[in-house]
């Protein structure tokens, strides 16, 4: 079959004839550059969609996978998983009948769909999920990316890798957005947005008489602050080390902030301001350090719970009598436990009511100056790099 390419800036359908060469942003290597490189892509399977991007949002995530340091990553790669676009092939047996071709959709993680945290309604914990999800192959290990050399190139990072401004996606990590116009902020309800509110919205559901301790003031972190502020809790206590993000967290609904280099006793602030210890820590850093000392924040009976990816095979210390007689809960939490489908079209409700306002920690590059974005994120300038296609 003929190889062509795709009219990238055409918004009207057309068919299109498959391989079909595209441009995206390979990780060739650990520690290489995010390079502009010519790939083609494989036919639509029956259970995939073909989505052009306009959007993606970058997370901390993706520069941990560029520099090789998730051990179930191979390269060559094409990461980035918070995807915005717009449908532009549908595979013949995709389950979502109402999607059309023109559709605009929000790409999240995709799942198996029929094992037991699948289908009991806890997605994010799909047994599958290391594989499809971070291995960025579909179920079977096949890829829909090739190089020009032949070479495959993992190509379904979350089921989509919306570093690429054509990508062949799982159906199951698709979700139609009606707000076209709004691509842009909410392509990072994918993940990091969609983790932090989960996390208090599904998991923790504090009630407003409580205490939440959010320790990592990024993209998440800020989630979880909107969130909580959304549930009216009484005490929302923001962590971090630089002064300008707990400015902004305070402004987003954080009642107490604190900048832990400023603070030479973090626990014994906590214990004070929430009379004996938080009802709810929540930490975005996976840093083990960071992670003790919010479990030693919360009080009786409260719950910590891990978000932020630790480096792989740290190990955490806990008292366990502590534990025992405080009736401690500490909990790991993938992607605020949400069933995307569900829950992402609640979340843009939420912001279209003024009650998740994301645009405040969104920017939009070019994609040309993604290497900006990227170092824009790791300096801290920027809470949310969104690049635009
Ligand atoms: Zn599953
Ligand atoms: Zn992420």
């Amino acid at each position: 079959m003929a190889t062509i390419t795709e009219s990238f800036h055409s918004e009207s359908a057309q068919a299109f004839t498959f391989p079909l060469q595209t441009k995206a942003f390979v990780v060739q290597e650990p520690k290489a550059d995010f390079a502009l490189t010519t790939i083609t892509l494989d036919e639509v399977r029956p259970d995939e969609v073909l989505v052009e991007m306009k959007y993606s949002g970058i997370c901390h995530t993706d520069i941990v996978l560029q520099q090789g340091l998730l051990p179930m990553v191979d390269f060559p790669a094409i990461f980035g998983h918070e995807g915005a676009g717009v449908v532009r092939a549908i595979g013949s047996s995709v389950k979502n009948k109402s999607l059309q071709v023109g559709d605009s959709v929000l790409l999240s993680f995709t799942v198996c769909g029929d094992c037991k945290q699948c289908t009991s309604g806890h997605p994010a914990y799909c047994h599958s999920h290391p594989q499809i999800n971070h291995g960025a192959v579909r179920r079977d290990g096949s890829t829909p990316g090739k190089l020009l050399d032949g070479r495959g190139v993992r190509s379904q990072y979350f089921g989509h890798s919306s570093f690429a401004k054509m990508s062949v996606v799982s159906e199951k990590c698709v979700v139609r957005c009606p707000y076209p116009e709004s691509m842009g902020i909410y392509a990072p309800l994918g993940c990091g947005f969609q983790t932090g509110a989960g996390t208090i919205l599904n998991v923790l559901k504090p009630q407003a008489q409580q205490s939440v301790v959010i320790c990592g003031i990024g993209g998440v972190g800020l989630a979880a602050v909107m969130a909580a502020k959304y549930l009216g809790v009484q005490q929302v206590i923001a962590i971090d080390l630089v002064d300008d993000r707990l400015k902004l967290a305070e402004e987003l609904g954080a009642t107490h902030i604190i900048n832990s280099k400023q603070d030479a006793d973090v626990v014994k602030t906590i214990k004070d301001l929430t009379h004996g210890g938080a009802n709810f820590a929540v930490d975005c850093t996976g840093v083990v350090p960071v992670i003790e000392m919010l479990i030693e924040c919360i009080g009786p009976r409260g719950v910590a719970a891990t978000v932020g990816v630790p480096p792989p095979g740290k190990k955490i210390q806990i008292d366990p009598l502590t534990f025992l007689l405080e009736n401690k809960t500490y909990v790991g939490v993938i992607e605020g436990d949400s069933n995307p489908e569900v829950f992402i079209p609640e979340l843009m409700e939420l912001h279209r009511s003024g009650n998740f306002p994301i645009e405040r920690l969104c920017k939009v590059y070019p994609i040309e100056k993604l290497e900006t974005a990227l170092s824009d994120l790791k300096s801290g300038s920027v809470i949310k790099p969104v690049i635009q296609f």
